[in-house]
């Protein structure tokens, strides 16, 4: 007999997956999280359970109760299934902006979908700052991803040790994006706890000021990028006190070169996000020379932005190269 418990029991334990294309180019192992095989389809499942867990814990989530987030989408899907299968409602802020496929995928797992324009975080407009007023409004839960530190402990807890028990604690780097912070901080904690030696690389879109922040003190937004869920302007409480060792930037063009590299050759269809880590893995590999061994997050799948990254058109008007096989026939 091998029968899970329900949704909740499915979350995390995915596979780690060696990259061939990458560890061909580099002459490393370069190894993916396979965070997209969560059944809310993302890295944020995680997260979603444990801040829900959090809420109850601290009595501010009765039955039959209300949650309520801001999020780029993905958080706000794990939340909406966790909610369905825990009995509570899920009211979700979200910036226009994101994807069509996020968006439906929202609308028909039952949240409650509130859509903003985008606006800068000091805005009162924020999706971040619409959400936590709404929860405060209708007495729900804020699940607060971004400074409830529940978020990284998730990480701490579960994808940073699942890391090293696949790896046999053989890992020499680990690179990823931040968005909340909380998958980058909470593994880096714990694989700094297993060996201090491990090198933690935060992946860095551009339009994001956390590259400044690692290289220069303060962090510095610059340019803009076409990737979803990652980026970030400040330093949340999840990221606070993370042990980073250094940053590197990826542009827009660098992150789909790898995309489509893994479609072809790996056989992965995947959101920008693990684009960008796996590009930034391959250049820490590259720094570190042949026969080093590199874990990064693959965070959710290509199928989420196939109107965004994987159609020509959109990718022409934003300047990007559009590789043959996605141009239709005739
Ligand atoms: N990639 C994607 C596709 C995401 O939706 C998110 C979360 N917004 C991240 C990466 C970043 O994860 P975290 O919030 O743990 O930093």
């Amino acid at each position: 007999m091998d029968i899970r418990d329900g949704f909740l029991s499915t979350i995390g334990e995915t596979p780690l997956i060696r990259l061939s294309w990458p560890s061909t180019r580099t002459g490393c192992t370069i190894l993916g999280k396979a965070e997209f095989l969560n059944p809310g389809g993302s890295v944020k499942d995680r997260a979603a359970l444990a801040l829900v867990r959090d809420g109850e814990a601290r009595g501010l989530l009765k039955p039959g109760g209300t949650i309520v987030e801001g999020t780029a989408g993905n958080t706000g899907i794990g939340l909406t299934l966790v909610g369905n299968a825990l009995g509570y409602r899920t009211v979700i802020v979200m910036p226009e902006t994101q994807s069509q496929e996020k968006k439906d995928t929202l609308r028909l797992c039952g949240a409650d979908l509130r859509l903003v324009p985008a606006k800068p975080y000091k805005d009162p407009g924020h999706y971040i700052h619409v959400s936590r007023r709404l929860a405060e409004e209708t007495g729900g839960l804020w699940a607060n991803q971004f400074d409830n530190t529940a978020n990284r402990d998730a990480h701490r807890r579960s994808t940073g040790p699942e890391i090293l028990h696949q790896t046999g604690g053989r890992v020499d780097a680990f690179t990823c994006a931040v968005g909340t912070g909380g998958t980058l901080a909470g593994v880096a904690l714990a694989l700094k706890a297993h060996d201090p030696a491990i090198r933690v690389v935060l992946a860095d879109p551009h339009g994001s000021g956390l590259h400044a922040w690692i290289t220069e003190g303060a962090p510095r937004a610059e340019g803009s990028s076409i990737t979803e869920g990652i980026g970030q302007g400040r330093v949340t409480a999840n990221l606070d006190g993370a042990p980073i060792d250094d940053a590197v930037r990826v542009s827009d063009a660098e992150a789909l070169e790898v995309l489509f590299s893994l479609v072809r050759h790996d056989g992965l269809v995947l959101g920008g996000s693990s684009g960008v880590n796996v590009a930034a893995a391959m250049r820490v590999a590259e720094s570190l020379g042949p026969g080093h061994t590199v874990v990064t997050v693959l965070c959710d799948a290509g199928a989420r932005y196939q109107s965004k990254l994987y159609n020509p058109a959109f990718l022409r008007d934003k300047g990007l190269p559009v590789p043959p096989w996605l141009e239709p026939a005739g």
